[in-house]
């Protein structure tokens, strides 16, 4: 977790896209502060959460950006993917609808972001592996057909959380370098 003295030589806008309840902001907290809370509440306020890490030897600070609740209404504004480079596509793995909206968050991130944006696939809350409604197969299909890198994760037992982010960032610094 960063260290506020050091240099940052990076700082990367990652922003996070998906359906209502899937698991976004959670993922984030897992992420940011290794926290995780069973009763969330709609994400209020908070634009974005930062943590630094090291990569290749550079420190690179993540700004991991979360909806504030506006993705129920299919209201992300264009501010939001601005200067991003990297979007994280999230799904719940027990959510079916989650899955096929998936379709049309690619298509606002492809209209609204940069050409070149690093994106990742994930199917959140592997944890529910008993209510399972998605299978890993068909989600790791669209991917491949859609050139997305694609992961299952779960904030609540932070299975894969922290590598979901890692092929994102990494990804972006070795565009970079
Ligand atoms: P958002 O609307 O996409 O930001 O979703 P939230 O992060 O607010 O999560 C919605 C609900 O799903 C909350 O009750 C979370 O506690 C729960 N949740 C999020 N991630 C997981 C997970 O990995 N496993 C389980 N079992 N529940 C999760
Ligand atoms: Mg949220």
């Amino acid at each position: 977790y960063g260290d506020a003295s050091q240099k940052i030589d990076y700082v990367f806008k990652v922003v996070l896209i998906g359906d209502s309840a899937v698991g976004k902001s959670q993922i984030l907290s897992r992420f940011a502060r290794n926290e995780f809370s069973l009763d969330s509440k709609a994400t209020i306020g908070v634009e974005f959460q930062t943590r630094t890490l090291v990569i290749q030897h550079k420190s690179v600070k993540a700004q991991i950006w979360d909806t504030a609740g506006q993705e129920r209404y299919r209201a992300v504004t264009s501010a939001y993917y601005r200067g991003a480079v990297g979007a994280m596509l999230v799904y719940d793995i027990t959510r079916r609808q989650s899955f096929d909206h998936i379709p049309r968050w690619l298509d606002e991130l492809r209209s609204h972001a940069d050409k070149n944006i690093v994106i990742i696939l994930i199917g959140n809350k592997t944890d529910l592996e008993n209510q399972r409604a998605v299978p890993t197969e068909d989600a790791k299909e669209f991917a491949q057909k859609e050139g997305l890198f694609f992961l299952e994760t779960s904030a609540l037992d932070a299975t894969n959380v922290e590598s979901a982010f890692l092929t994102v960032l990494t990804e972006i610094f070795n565009i970079l370098n």
